[in-house]
């Protein structure tokens, strides 16, 4: 397949240099949908960018396809250059402290400031990199976002409740539904939210974010894998024969996980776990007391993700939870 490479200019470098990220315009030769796909967009988030690298080595092999592909592989050039002593830490801007994943205009009121800011050049970094990548997904049947999450993570996808189908043939085991009631500006959203009332569903860019592995890694047996799950889906998409997944888990309440105690955390259970109210999930260090404290469930959940940071205050995150 002959491709296009399109450079697209996102921000001027204090000393002057133009950071760019680069966007490969595959067109079919027979008709069809138009497919755009992303990766790391979130600065630690390096898997996404790996895959469809690969992907798109596998695309230019290819005779011919249908419809159009897109594919932006390092979607925030600004957080994969934000590190720090081994640490990949890119998931805020941290001059505006703005999630990166926080930036996408999903109301008309949002998108109306953004139009000003626009015309009176007074875009902030933010706006002008949402800008960018809308500009060119926008108008495209199936938009895949391709995430990580924490240190250890059980691979799942997030989909509105009428769009689990489409994505089927991703052969994710874990699905979580998006509510349309609940928005934080997500690059998912954008494409679905400002449409909802104006536009009939079907109409709609189908979406979903996946959350392929884990942070800060590029796990050659997992990309291998994770292709052939793209590969499948695509194929679907392209009226080939996928092979389903026979069984998918969806579900609709997910959260952080809080530390309940202070101190250092081992973790007893793993990720893809299912957790039963009052079983311990983690045994916590406490220095000051000397104690090893058992850390029991409140409520039942499967873990999905574990975070980075092993020795954590009381009441901040350490996991990513759905409730069962
Ligand atoms: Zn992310």
């Amino acid at each position: 397949m002959n491709y296009q490479k399109k450079s697209l200019p996102i921000q001027q470098l204090a000393n002057g240099e133009i950071l760019t990220t680069q966007a490969y315009i595959f067109k079919g030769n027979k008709p069809g949908p138009k497919i755009y796909l992303q990766g790391n967009l979130h600065g630690p988030e390096v898997f996404g960018t790996a895959l469809l690298l690969e992907l798109i080595q596998v695309i230019k092999k290819m005779k011919q396809m249908r419809g159009e592909l897109i594919i932006v592989p390092c979607a925030n050039p600004m957080g994969v250059n934000q590190t720090s002593y081994n640490s990949m830490i890119g998931r805020y801007n941290h001059q505006s402290g703005i999630n990166w994943n926080r930036i996408f205009p999903t109301t008309p009121s949002a998108k109306a400031r953004s139009a000003f800011q626009k015309e009176n050049n007074n875009l902030s970094i933010e706006s002008k990199l949402a800008e960018i990548l809308h500009s060119i997904s926008s108008g495209s049947d199936f938009i895949l976002d391709i995430h990580t999450t924490g240190i250890s993570s059980a691979e799942h996808i997030f989909t509105y409740s009428w769009m689990h189908k489409e994505f089927s043939a991703l052969n994710v085991p874990i699905h979580l539904t998006l509510d349309p009631k609940n928005v934080v500006g997500a690059f998912d959203e954008s494409h679905v939210i400002p449409f909802l009332q104006s536009v009939p569903k079907d109409k709609i860019s189908k979406v979903a974010t996946w959350e392929a592995h884990h942070n800060s890694d590029i796990d050659s047996d997992i990309l291998k894998q994770r292709l052939s799950q793209i590969i499948n889906w695509l194929a679907g998409i392209w009226n080939e024969k996928p092979t389903p997944r026979t069984k998918i888990e969806i579900y609709s309440k997910y959260t952080h996980l809080y530390a309940p105690t202070a101190g250092y955390f081992s973790w007893i259970k793993r990720v893809g776990d299912k957790v039963k109210k009052e079983e311990v999930y983690a045994f916590v260090y406490n220095p000051i007391s000397e104690k090893i404290i058992p850390v029991k469930a409140k409520f039942s959940f499967i873990l999905l993700g574990i975070y980075g940071i092993p020795a954590i205050a009381s009441g901040e995150q350490i996991g990513w939870i759905a409730l069962t």
